[in-house]
């Protein structure tokens, strides 16, 4: 067994110009850390000979292993696999098996198979072929002593597929890779900093192979203990330590979305929701409605944009906009009752606001109601249009959590 050395090198001029996102890193570095594998350096080049021969050859100076996503598409701009099997001294020759896999791509979509795809079945003749069931390029693993360097297709999904099946299973088999251990808590509701405050004490206590990671993002912070070669219950009791001292503002106690959280809770309460929603447009019922088994729970929503479809559809006085305006404490906690009585749920959610900068204060109202109370509260939003979408629907997700919480029997 041999401690192993891990390099990217991601591979296309999309990259340089900023039009994709480098995602393909970023997943494939979670996968690896998870079975204990680092990444040592990540590199991205252009379509472009010699960058991509220097960076095969930097980057094996140090690695054992040398992934390689992109330039493996059927036209003329994608170069990885000629050069690689150049790089490696080998040939290209047809594989039947990839011929037919190709072929049967095109015939499930009912299209008629361009020529050009037919250069996909020819792979290098020193490469064992990752065959691909997603797409068209097949993955190619190619050895030089004890190196490996895997290409894969810059699709993510065809690449995540190949590094599942292939790549991450001969890792943990060729390699000694430290057990690694993650748990995941995730808060909302304080600040990291508040958050961090709270942990002093926990901190200074971990043992030092259980390390903390403060993940934050809109109303969100996630922690990660992160345990290397110590048993199972060592990081489970510091984890549970972790939970006591954040009981309060503890959304979930594994790595799951805002959304799935609330689900589980209203499935454990069984009780159920409606939304009302204006400035949000329907992204928190959309977000709600992404998990699976959602009816159970939600009933429906409402987007009411105008002034107009507040008052017409979900009863909004027509009185109380002209008195206090469509994002207020009163229009947003008549939209939420009105919205649980129509759909006859449990908990309504409002969502009015401005989240946009304009005349008035960037301001969003979220109300919440039950048969035994209406709340609200104003949050101020900082960000662009769609990051103050989003951190509206975080935060009535959180409200959401606390007020099914209070409701508890
Ligand atoms: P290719 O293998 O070069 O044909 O890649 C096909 C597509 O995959 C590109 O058009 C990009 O949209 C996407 N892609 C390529 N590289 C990456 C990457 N590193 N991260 C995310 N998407 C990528
Ligand atoms: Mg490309």
């Amino acid at each position: 067994m041999q401690e192993i050395h891990c390099a990217i090198i991601t591979i296309g001029d999309e990259l340089l110009i900023g039009q994709t996102i480098d995602t393909n890193s970023a997943w494939m570095a979670r996968q690896l850390n998870d079975i204990g594998i680092l990444v040592k350096r990540r590199v991205a080049v252009g379509d472009h000979k010699a960058s991509i021969l220097r960076a095969l050859d930097e980057e094996k100076q140090y690695a054992e292993v040398i992934l390689i996503t992109g330039g493996l598409g059927p036209t003329a701009d994608d170069i990885t696999k000629p050069l690689l099997c150049d790089y490696f001294g080998g040939q290209l020759v047809q594989n039947d098996q990839v011929m037919e896999m190709v072929k049967a791509h095109f015939t499930r979509r009912n299209r008629p198979m361009p020529d050009s795809n037919l250069l996909q079945a020819m792979v290098p003749n020193v490469c064992e072929v990752l065959y691909n069931e997603f797409g068209t390029a097949p993955g190619m693993l190619f050895r030089e002593g004890k190196k490996i360097f895997v290409s894969m297709p810059g699709v993510p999904l065809e690449m995540q597929y190949i590094m599942k099946t292939y790549v991450l299973p001969l890792l943990q088999k060729n390699f000694d890779t430290p057990n690694i251990i993650h748990r995941t808590l995730i808060t909302s509701g304080e600040g990291e900093s508040a958050v961090s405050a709270r942990l002093n004490h926990f901190e200074s206590t971990l043992p030092d192979a259980i390390k903390l990671a403060y993940l934050p993002s809109l109303n969100m912070v996630k922690l990660r203990l992160t345990g290397i070669d110590i048993a199972n219950k060592t990081v489970d009791d510091c984890f549970h330590q972790l939970k006591e001292t954040l009981s309060d503002i503890i959304v979930a106690d594994e790595d799951i979305e805002f959304e799935e959280a609330i689900g589980k809770l209203l499935i454990a309460e069984g009780k159920t929701v409606s939304t009302a929603e204006s400035c949000t447009g329907g992204l928190f019922a959309s977000r709600i409605c992404s998990v699976s088994g959602a009816s159970n729970y939600f009933k429906g929503g409402i987007v009411s944009y105008s002034e107009w479809s507040k008052i017409k559809h979900l009863n909004v006085a027509a009185q109380t906009i002209k008195d206090f305006t469509a994002v207020s404490q009163q229009t947003a906690e008549e939209m939420a009752i009105h919205c649980r009585e129509k759909f006859e749920t449990d908990f309504a959610v409002a969502i009015t606001g401005y989240i946009e900068k304009g005349d008035h204060e960037n301001e969003v109202w979220i109300a919440l109601s039950s048969a035994k109370k209406t709340i609200a509260k104003k949050i101020i939003v900082p960000y662009e249009r769609k990051k103050n979408a989003e951190l509206a629907s975080n935060t009535a997700f959180n409200l959401l959590r606390v007020f099914i919480l209070e409701h508890h029997a």
